[in-house]
């Protein structure tokens, strides 16, 4: 008989970028809180999602330690650099399989070209070696004590090329990015059509049904309900999508947004979205 899974997410807490200047609301540049997800049974496990920085990945890799557990997998669900940068060395060192989709290897080498002018200038001498030691799963599949976690590719949703795990015996779905809970939502690559084919992600999300979704970043106050964390990630695209035919400038589309989700985290987000979707005249 197959063993009874858990999941426990450990929230890597927001670290400050290397950028001077306040954001409209005066506060400092953050990087959104991470969420890293430990799928276990009674001896082996599989994460999901490894954190960014050097930092962050030996925090990871003391919590994996302490859990007891034999890991087994590490999965990355996109290609973003704060989802998979300390995948390889975490797989390293506990001997695990590092894999992804085809089309997030390949978000990977992409992110992994962008480092001197994205990653490393935000977290300078901070970022671990990225080499892409990531690998396809099998049949979209890895194997956890007779239990079956899918990988579920669904397009764009804050990126390109990304997916989701899913787990029936925890009717669980680790979302990446796909979903969000309680943070501002990364829309600098939602210009065109990007909006619609994130919905349509999130419907791919939604037909498995879950009952339980461990978002990429999460206020991790909130809980995993699956059908609020749905609900409000769709409110929010629709919501930019009103004010993006409404407001003229990246500051009028802020605190607009701003004044409609008051309560989620890290403004410094929102900001970067209302930049790249109201890029500045050459
Ligand atoms: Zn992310």
């Amino acid at each position: 008989m197959p063993s009874q899974l858990t999941y426990d997410v450990f929230v890597a807490e927001p670290i400050p970028q290397n950028v001077r200047e306040p954001i409209p609301n005066g506060e400092r540049r953050m990087f959104s809180p991470l969420s890293i997800t430990l799928i276990s049974g009674e001896n082996d496990a599989v994460l999901v999602d490894p954190p960014l920085t050097i930092e962050q990945t030996e925090q990871v890799a003391g919590w994996v330690e302490a859990s007891g557990k034999n890991l087994t997998h590490v999965f990355a669900t996109h290609g973003h650099g704060d989802h998979w940068f300390g995948g390889a060395q975490l797989a390293e060192r506990f001997g695990a399989t590092f894999v992804a989709t085809p089309g997030t290897i390949e978000q990977m080498r992409l992110n992994v070209a962008l480092r001197p002018v994205f990653w490393d200038a935000l977290f300078p001498g901070q970022i671990p070696q990225t080499d892409v030691t990531a690998v396809p799963a099998v049949d979209n599949m890895i194997e956890l004590e007779g239990h079956q976690l899918f990988v579920v590719e669904v397009g764009h949703s804050d990126t390109d090329d990304t997916s989701v795990l899913h787990v029936p015996a925890l009717s669980l779905v680790v979302a990446g990015d796909v979903v969000y809970n309680g943070v501002h939502q990364f829309l600098r690559e939602a210009a065109g059509d990007g909006i619609k084919r994130w919905h349509e992600a999130i419907d791919a999300v939604a037909a498995l049904e879950p009952r339980y979704i461990v978002t990429g970043h999460k206020n991790e106050q909130l809980d995993d309900a699956a059908d609020r964390t749905i609900a409000e990630t769709r409110s929010y695209l629709n919501a930019a999508a009103e004010l993006l035919t409404q407001e003229d400038t990246a500051l009028g589309f802020f605190n607009a947004m701003l004044q409609r989700f008051p309560d989620r985290l890290n403004a410094g987000a929102l900001w970067g979205s209302a930049t790249a979707l109201y890029p500045e005249p050459a």
